[in-house]
């Protein structure tokens, strides 16, 4: 049995060296998720629409002030193109990410999500687009889409500020979480894993504010530096530390889908399955098209900038096969979701 209760139970998981008890820790963080999810990976297909950002968050490529990035928008029928071409393959779930980009106003976003609804009643529409005011994130939700990814990056304000420019803050951030879930969105939110100044005790409280939230999804993945930020000289988060933050979130919210991210397999050859194998359940190959994936360049290094879309579903679909996975295409919504009254039945876990 595992014990997570107390801040010093935590702290222990997080800093754990030892062999046989990380895997014990994964093990159990399998065991978790396949009582609600049995060995299913559910394909979620990514189009990153914008790689132009008015931010400047220190750790991230697409910030305002890096002027070396070449940037790219996609038109409203390249986006649709992209939707027609991962419905095509199977796919029943688009995320829509960008930076944050003004000259997507609210109502491009809606005229865009809407078409998306009406083309493919049935998908799931997942929007990943920032800090957004209350009615913005409603007039997307009654366009049609149904999830939103926000990440939290740090809940620790010193942290946080460290991170940021002045102009953005941590409360802000929740506040637009919390806002999210009481539209009914089904929530993303996430952290970096050794990002610069993080602590074991920064772990903790990201965990914490994860069991306070009760997101539905949750994107763990290692910083890597990007050679064009102030962050550049920083190494990157490590294999193992990402794995036993991605158990832990496992066993903090036990049905929320975690992806095992694109970060992770770009740090380590076998990094996704390796995440799967921790607990998450959850990939989201790329649905952009080839011409524009190195451009938006949140990091460097980053893998399968130069598959088809077709490519990447095959070579991700046959390594997971390999791995003892079951890929599963279908929406692939929360294990608690309920559909009808678009809300979510997750009690608060008591661990
Ligand atoms: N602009 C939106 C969505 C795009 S950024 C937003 O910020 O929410 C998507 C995610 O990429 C961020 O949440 C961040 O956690 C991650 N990211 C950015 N730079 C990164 C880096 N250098 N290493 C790893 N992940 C990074
Ligand atoms: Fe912009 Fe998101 Fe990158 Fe921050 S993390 S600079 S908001 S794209």
């Amino acid at each position: 049995m595992i014990r997570l209760r107390e801040d010093n139970d935590i702290l222990h998981f997080i800093q754990i060296e030892d062999a046989v008890e990380k895997d014990r820790l994964f093990q159990h963080a399998r065991e978790t998720c396949r009582q609600y999810y049995g060995d299913k990976i559910y394909f979620r297909g990514l189009i990153e629409f914008s790689s132009y950002c008015a931010r400047n968050c220190s750790y991230c490529g697409l910030r305002a002030s890096n002027r070396a990035l070449a940037r790219y928008r996609l038109t409203d029928e390249e986006i649709l193109d992209c939707c027609a071409q991962g419905s095509a393959l199977g796919y029943q779930t688009f995320v829509l990410q960008s930076g944050e980009d003004p000259h997507y106003t609210d109502e491009r976003i809606v005229s865009i999500v809407s078409r998306i609804r009406r083309a493919f009643p049935q998908h799931a529409i997942t929007l990943s687009l920032g800090e957004k005011s209350r009615e913005s994130y409603e007039a997307f939700f009654r366009a049609g889409a149904n999830r939103y990814l926000l990440r939290h990056e740090t809940a620790n304000e010193e942290h946080y500020r460290r991170l940021h420019p002045a102009s953005m803050s941590l409360a802000a951030r929740k506040q637009c979480l919390f806002t999210l879930k009481e539209i009914g969105y089904q929530v993303g939110a996430g952290f970096m894993v050794g990002s610069p100044f993080q602590t074991p005790e920064a772990l903790l409280e990201d965990l914490r504010f994860l069991q306070e939230l009760q997101p539905h999804m949750i994107g763990v993945g290692p910083f890597i530096p990007q050679s064009d930020t102030p962050l550049k000289a920083y190494p990157a988060g490590t294999l193992d530390m990402t794995l036993k933050m991605v158990a832990l979130c496992r066993l903090i919210a036990p049905a929320a889908l975690i992806p095992a991210t694109t970060a992770l397999g770009t740090i380590s050859p076998f990094g996704r399955e390796k995440g799967l194998a921790a607990g998450a359940n959850v990939v989201m190959p790329n649905l952009s098209p080839k011409g524009v994936r190195k451009q938006y360049a949140l990091y460097d290094n980053k893998i399968c900038t130069g598959d088809e879309a077709a490519e990447c579903r095959r070579c991700l679909e046959n390594r997971l096969r390999v791995a003892g996975f079951t890929p599963d295409f279908s929406r692939g919504d929360h294990a608690e979701w309920n559909q009808e009254s678009h809300s979510c039945k997750t009690a608060p876990i008591c661990l």
